[in-house]
């Protein structure tokens, strides 16, 4: 019989290990070796015992036999990880840039031995009455922790301990002051990993809308011809998406095939993980930060034994390893968590397509403010687009007000809040109703603007704003350009340009001042440093202990106030004016979703958004809840400009703690890109953009520059790439790491 060679990759972290060994198979493991196996193999002079990945087998020694070294032994105690994962990695790898280290190490699951867990649950002691007497109990002496426990209870009898501490935000001293008031039971059992056990399955069934049937019926349509696509489902927060994953999903598991479903972690709540439970029992499992690595590897386990069918999770839940996958859901399609900031710098979405391909398996996105990206392709009939409009959880679209704060200027008004927004917030206290304030603190990049006419200085040749530094001068962050900050506008010569500079932490101040009797809540990266204080601040005004919530863009997401009926947008524009070609689609989706935070329980919402641009036509369709109008303006802007999703771009980052060094190489890297695309004589060649200094030139004492590439062909910043790696191989640079980010969420 021939010899075999097997190509292996050492588990070591280093550039230089970043290719596969060959290994040749001996005679008796022959049977055992195919891609993805685990196995032990002499490494070095040392011939030391290290773990690797197969990731190919050829009939041809690539070097002289001699050479070739025999793999030792097939790793029985590992996971043996499935071709798939195998190629996935290959494919993240070369689609994103990155080591096959950092490559294998997103999609496998971590190794750990198994250990029995115990899993401590809570079990009603009284009957649905009097749990909900006491729960009512509860309520009158504002004790709300303990309601929410005892009206949890009434509703399913028995709850995991850990779904009540994190998702419920209960404390462990209050579980036990419930069970010594003999209301509940706090039982262990040993049990499978599975963080959170199933729950009695009593869902009231609803009749599916016209629009609901339609997407499930196409998609199963679609998927039993053997052709499954990739489905857009665009609709308003209650418009019935989750609804459409159910039933896809209830329907894929009929065929006996696996779903895996993408939700933002920080959209993951319990009442959305309750409704999964409830339809599919101890078949669906989640996936979030909170769980241990063990936790996350029985995960793993259970779905490719086949013991799940339905995995909910951030991110990382994509590369769960089913046997045969029928849907992948992305709710929240647009979200930017849905992109990695470590390489490989992958995509969820498109990583999805990517997976949902290998397995023949539909794609769903949902979002109410798609992202450019899939609005585009499902205008381009790549994606089937399902537009469903109707609402029903019954609340109502809130009012909305643009207030111009260069009018507030003229009037005299200095302070943060306009005129209207100090009145709407008095009428709040008055009435015993919540306001949340919200401040875009990421955009607040140093841009400058003028407080008399609101023009904003911008670069000529990249349409972004021009951040201000230390020493007087504005600089373009993408292309390098500089000039002098000049005294006057030059737009009206008022001497009123100025740098943004407001914080949370400024607007808590304020409220004290204008507003001495309200109680005020922050929420923001300050404040949030632990694991669970986020939850406590949202639990605390939910709980109305606070009048006023002041927050960042984490205030906006997910969560239901039906006591909050005002909404206060402090400064619109300071997202605008990031210097990044996604700032207007952020503004749009920010204020979106801020403004649907007002009036979810019934009573009528309104909105105040202030801004020194009332013109800007995201402000303008985002007052509207109008996406169309939005994405019709803003994709002229993309097409314009060449950027995402109308052209492709990569960013070429290179890290040093040189400066010179980086600079240099950068600058090299930028010169290997522009003879590349001479060479590639492309019907229309890449665009070059750069190097210039990052916007932040200096984390950690490392120096950063970047590159921009565009071209409509991804398979082109590819090759690119490619060649810029093959480039800094070859000329084994050392002292610069050099980053790539296809399509970025952020430039750098
Ligand atoms: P989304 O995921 O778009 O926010 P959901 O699927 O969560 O929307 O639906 C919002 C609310 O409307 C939920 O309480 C859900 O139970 C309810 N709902 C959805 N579809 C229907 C329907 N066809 N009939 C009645 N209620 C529905
Ligand atoms: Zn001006
Ligand atoms: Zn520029």
């Amino acid at each position: 019989m021939a010899e075999r060679y097997a190509d292996i990759i050492v588990d070591i972290s280093h550039e230089k290990v970043d290719r596969p060994f060959q290994y040749r198979i001996p005679q008796e493991l022959s049977e055992d070796i195919y891609p993805g196996v685990r196995v032990h193999v002499p490494f070095g002079n040392g011939n030391r015992d290290k773990i690797g990945y197969v990731v190919d087998i050829s009939d041809r020694p690539a070097y002289p036999v001699e050479r070739i070294k025999d793999i030792a032994s097939v790793d029985v105690k590992g996971v043996t990880v499935q071709s798939r994962q195998i190629q996935i990695a290959w494919w993240l790898k070369r689609q994103y840039g990155s080591t096959m280290i950092a490559a294998l190490k997103t999609v496998l699951p971590v190794k750990q031995k198994l250990r029995q867990l115990e899993q401590k649950k809570v079990t009603a002691s009284l009957a649905v009455d009097g749990l909900r007497r006491a729960a009512g109990e509860c309520e009158e002496k504002r004790q709300t922790a303990k309601a929410r426990v005892l009206r949890a209870l009434a509703e399913d009898g028995t709850l995991p301990y850990e779904l009540i501490r994190r998702k419920l935000n209960v404390a462990p001293a209050t579980l036990q002051a419930l069970e010594k008031q003999g209301f509940l039971r706090i039982e262990s059992e040993s049990i499978y990993r599975n963080p959170v056990k199933p729950m009695a399955g009593e869902e009231k069934k609803l009749t599916l809308s016209e629009a609901q049937r339609t997407v499930i019926e196409d998609v199963l349509r679609d998927y039993r011809a053997g052709k499954p696509q990739i489905y857009l489902l665009h609709g308003v927060t209650g418009s019935g998406k989750t609804e459409v994953y159910l039933g896809v999903i209830e329907q894929m598991i009929a065929l006996g095939k696996q779903a895996i479903v993408l939700i933002p972690e920080i959209a993951l709540t319990y009442q959305t993980l309750l409704r999964f439970y409830r339809r599919f029992g101890d078949r669906v499992s989640v996936m979030n930060s909170t769980l241990s690595q063990g936790e996350k590897y029985d995960q793993m386990r259970r779905a490719a034994a086949g013991d799940i069918d339905v995995i909910i999770g951030p991110r990382s839940a994509l590369f769960t390893p089913f046997p045969a996958l029928g849907v992948i859901v992305v709710d929240e399609e647009h979200e930017g968590s849905y992109k990695s900031e470590n390489a490989p710098k992958y995509h969820a979405r498109e990583t999805a397509v990517q997976i949902a391909s290998m397995h023949g398996a539909a794609v769903v996105l949902g979002s109410a403010t798609p992202s450019l990206e899939a609005y585009y392709r499902a205008r381009k009939g790549e994606y089937r687009l399902y537009e469903m409009n109707a609402r029903h959880g019954g609340s109502t679209l809130p009012d909305v007000h643009i207030v111009d704060l260069r009018e507030e200027l003229r009037r005299g008004n200095r302070s943060m809040f306009s005129g209207m927004l100090r009145t709407l917030i008095e009428g709040r206290l008055a009435a015993g109703e919540q306001t949340m304030l919200f401040l875009n603190r990421r955009g607040y990049a140093g841009f400058v603007s003028c407080r008399a006419c609101g023009h904003v200085m911008k670069c000529p040749h990249c349409d972004v704003s021009l951040s201000e530094h230390t020493n007087g001068m504005l600089v373009c962050h993408y292309c390098g350009y500089e000039e002098r900050r000049p005294a006057n506008c030059p737009a009206c010569g008022s001497k009123y340009l100025l740098g943004f500079k407001a914080g949370t932490e400024q607007i808590v101040e304020a409220l004290h001042r204008e507003f001495p009797a309200a109680r005020v809540l922050r929420m923001d990266a300050d404040t949030t440093r632990t694991r669970d204080s986020y939850e406590k601040i949202l639990a605390a005004f939910a709980d109305e202990k606070a009048d006023i919530l002041v927050g960042t863009q984490m205030i906006v997401k997910g969560h239901d106030f039906p006591n909050v009926t005002l909404v206060g947008i402090l400064a619109a524009d300071l997202s605008l004016n990031r210097n990044d070609y996604r700032a207007g689609e952020r503004t749009f989706q920010l204020l979106t979703q801020a403004a649907g935070r007002a009036g979810r329980g019934g009573k009528a919402g309104e909105v105040v958004i202030q801004t020194y641009q009332p013109e800007h036509y995201s402000i303008v369709h985002a007052a509207r809840q109008d996406y169309r109008g939005f994405y019709e303006e803003e994709i002229l802007y993309r097409e314009l400009m060449q950027y995402p999703p109308a052209s492709h771009m990569l960013a070429v980052l290179a890290v040093s703690a040189d400066e010179e060094a980086g600079r240099e190489l950068c600058a090299q890297l930028a010169e290997q890109a522009r003879g590349r695309m001479e060479a590639c004589k492309k019907e229309r060649p890449p665009q070059v953009i750069g190097p210039a200094r990052a916007a932040i030139g200096k984390i950690s004492d490392l120096y950063r520059h970047v590159l921009y590439v565009k071209h409509e062909d991804y398979e082109t910043l590819v090759e690119i790439k490619d060649a810029l790696e093959l480039f800094c191989r070859e000329k084994e640079v050392k002292n610069v790491t050099v980053q790539y980010d296809f399509d970025p969420m952020n430039t750098y």
